[in-house]
């Protein structure tokens, strides 16, 4: 590829960027600052399969192999708002997928540790990630709907795919204050969820109606 083509492709990525931030994320009220720099800094055409690059800040999911989807970039955009983020945060995250939603987490947080049953989709992930410099995820292949004990307590734990309900391990492996956003319901329709621990209560609040993947495994279906 030329120099010239390469700098056309690089413009018009930048420009498909801008526009998903203004239309698909502010003008459906994702106000969290530290969010949108994420976005922005964040290439979401590294994450899409080869021949889909051309789609990559479109307003849809796409598939990524093996069945699974990139989640659409307002969904990955409201979930880490609802984690209500900052730079102390240990992040634990079940379903690396295309490692999209790790890379933006991971430039909020303090430290992310995600977690993928597909050895595959993982070393795709994780490759991406690395090529942007980022070298504060931590990466393990399994099941993650008991969640990753050794190196619990998470202040934040986010599930990329759905669920029948909250796994009991993600609550024992909430730090005191913690957050868990993460989709439950059917195979066909969930509601995002925030479960909330603070002192010895835990609550838990049903949000938007979406429709995600299954989390497949122990607890999940
Ligand atoms: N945030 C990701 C979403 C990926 S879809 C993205 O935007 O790319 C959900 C992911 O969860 C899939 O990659 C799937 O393989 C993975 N998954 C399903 N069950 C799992 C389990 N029990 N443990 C870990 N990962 C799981």
């Amino acid at each position: 590829m030329t120099k010239k083509i390469k700098e056309t492709m690089e413009n018009n990525f930048s420009a498909s960027k801008s526009r998903m931030i203004r239309e698909q994320l502010r003008a459906r009220g994702i106000v969290d600052e530290a969010v949108i720099q994420a976005f922005r800094d964040t290439p979401r055409h590294l994450f899409v399969p080869r021949g889909y690059d051309n789609q990559a800040y479109a307003d849809r999911p796409l598939p990524i192999g093996d069945g699974q989807t990139i989640s659409q970039p307002y969904i990955v955009a409201l979930m880490s708002e609802m984690l209500e983020l900052n730079g102390d945060d240990r992040v634990l995250e079940i379903g690396t997928g295309s490692g999209f939603q790790t890379a933006i987490l991971a430039r909020i947080a303090d430290e992310v540790f995600t977690v993928e049953r597909n050895a595959g989709l993982q070393a795709g992930a994780k490759s991406a990630i690395s090529s942007l410099g980022i070298d504060n995820v931590h990466y393990s292949v399994h099941d993650g709907t008991v969640g990753w004990e050794r190196y619990s307590p998470y202040t934040k734990i986010l599930g990329t795919g759905g669920v029948p309900q909250v796994p009991e391990g993600f609550v024992d492996q909430l730090a005191e204050p913690g957050l868990i956003v993460i989709p439950v319901g059917s195979k066909r329709q969930q509601r995002l969820y925030k479960v909330r621990r603070s002192g010895e209560e835990v609550t838990y609040n049903e949000g938007a109606y979406c429709s995600f993947v299954p989390l497949v495994g122990k607890e999940g279906w």
